[in-house]
């Protein structure tokens, strides 16, 4: 009958039940795509796959954790939610909240969002605020409205984000016939890094896989609390999803990371531009730059001779945000289309072909 959602596709691992109105835009089963190139560059033992989780209905992964969050604020009565957003929980917010019908209040940093995410979170019909802050400031001010109104968080704090985005390594799973032998994934507010480990987790107690991953995450060099044991107070980077210095899930994901003998490492926005256009130019998937972060963490740790096996392995990593979402990175570092005279000669002249 089709894909109806990860509410139905996993309802007996999320809690959820017989009145939760849900509310779908038919979220998850995004595709698994194996990365020749990219395995290559590792070592001839490296299946390299691709979670292309840019391919849900608001073009990033925040839509598994929303169906949850919005059918569960639907369930309880609520009438308005509220988040922080570097973009695109708002934009999923927003586009959960319309088909709902719950009022949305979304609280961004000022000039830090990306073109797409904004564009979303406006054309859903979400009060948009922009603060003359960070994030971590945003989510502060959120924090404190909802606890003292009528109005549910929908940031990844709210434990029904967390239930939602899990079923990702469900699907790891069921696509590979087992768990990957590592997971490598952005961190940012540290609530993906945190919903992956508990969904592994819940799947071995279901005899539905019998190893877990090793968990290998990756923060931007100018925005890396958890590696740097200490707060961010001024966070840099391009990766703009991925630009938080005080992550919310710090300790879930410090506990993912020891407890699968990982690591939580950090690349350079350098590290992560070259890996957004490899991806790009060799494996023609097309994400944001946070996204791209686990590619530049692998590639990272390969250099450094992390991978030692001499048998074949599986390295899933999470991209978790379409390209689309930031087009303005795009085209600011490819060269502009040239403009030429409309005649075929100008054309030929141009692409050098040979007869
Ligand atoms: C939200 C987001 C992240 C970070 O996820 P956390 O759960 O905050 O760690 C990474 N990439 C993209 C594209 C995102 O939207």
């Amino acid at each position: 009958m089709g894909w109806k959602g990860l509410i139905e596709e996993y309802r007996k691992f999320l809690p959820v039940d017989q009145n939760t109105p849900v509310i779908t835009l038919n979220e998850g089963n995004t595709p698994l795509i194996f990365a020749p190139k990219i395995s290559a560059l590792i070592n001839e033992n490296v299946n390299l796959f691709l979670k292309y989780e840019g391919l849900n209905p608001t073009g990033s992964f925040k839509d598994r954790g929303m169906t949850m969050a919005i059918s569960k604020a639907k369930q309880n009565g609520a009438k308005a939610v509220m988040c922080a957003s570097t973009g695109n929980t708002s934009a999923s917010a927003a586009a959960y909240s319309a088909r709902s019908g719950l009022k949305c209040i979304v609280l961004i940093p000022k000039g830090a969002i990306a073109l797409g995410k904004l564009a979303q979170a406006l054309i859903h019909g979400a009060e948009v605020l922009a603060i003359d802050g960070n994030f971590d400031q945003a989510l502060e001010l959120v924090k404190e409205i909802t606890d003292n109104y009528p109005v549910t968080l929908v940031n990844s704090l709210n434990p029904f984000r967390i239930e939602g985005q899990k079923t990702a390594a469900f699907e790891v799973c069921d696509s590979l016939g087992k768990a990957p032998d590592y997971l490598a994934i952005p961190v940012g507010n540290a609530g993906n890094i945190t919903a992956y480990w508990k969904g592994f987790n819940e799947y071995k107690q279901n005899n539905k896989i019998s190893n877990l991953p090793v968990m290998l995450g990756f923060q931007a060099a100018g925005s890396a609390p958890i590696v740097n044991k200490a707060i961010v107070t001024d966070p840099k980077t391009i990766a703009t999803a991925i630009k938080i210095g005080n992550p919310a899930s710090w300790k879930s994901a410090e506990t993912a990371r020891d407890d699968s003998q990982g690591l939580i490492e950090a690349v350079t926005d350098d590290e992560i531009l070259a890996a957004y256009q490899l991806l790009a130019q060799t494996e023609g998937v097309f994400v944001e730059p946070a996204s791209a972060a686990s590619v530049a963490g692998i590639l990272k740790l390969a250099k450094t001779g992390y991978f030692k096996n001499n048998t074949p392995i599986n390295i899933v990593c999470v991209l978790t945000g379409h390209g689309l979402k930031d087009p303005d990175r795009a085209i600011a570092i490819i060269k502009q289309p040239e403009v030429i005279s409309p005649t075929v000669a100008a054309v030929l002249e141009k692409i050098k072909l040979d007869k």
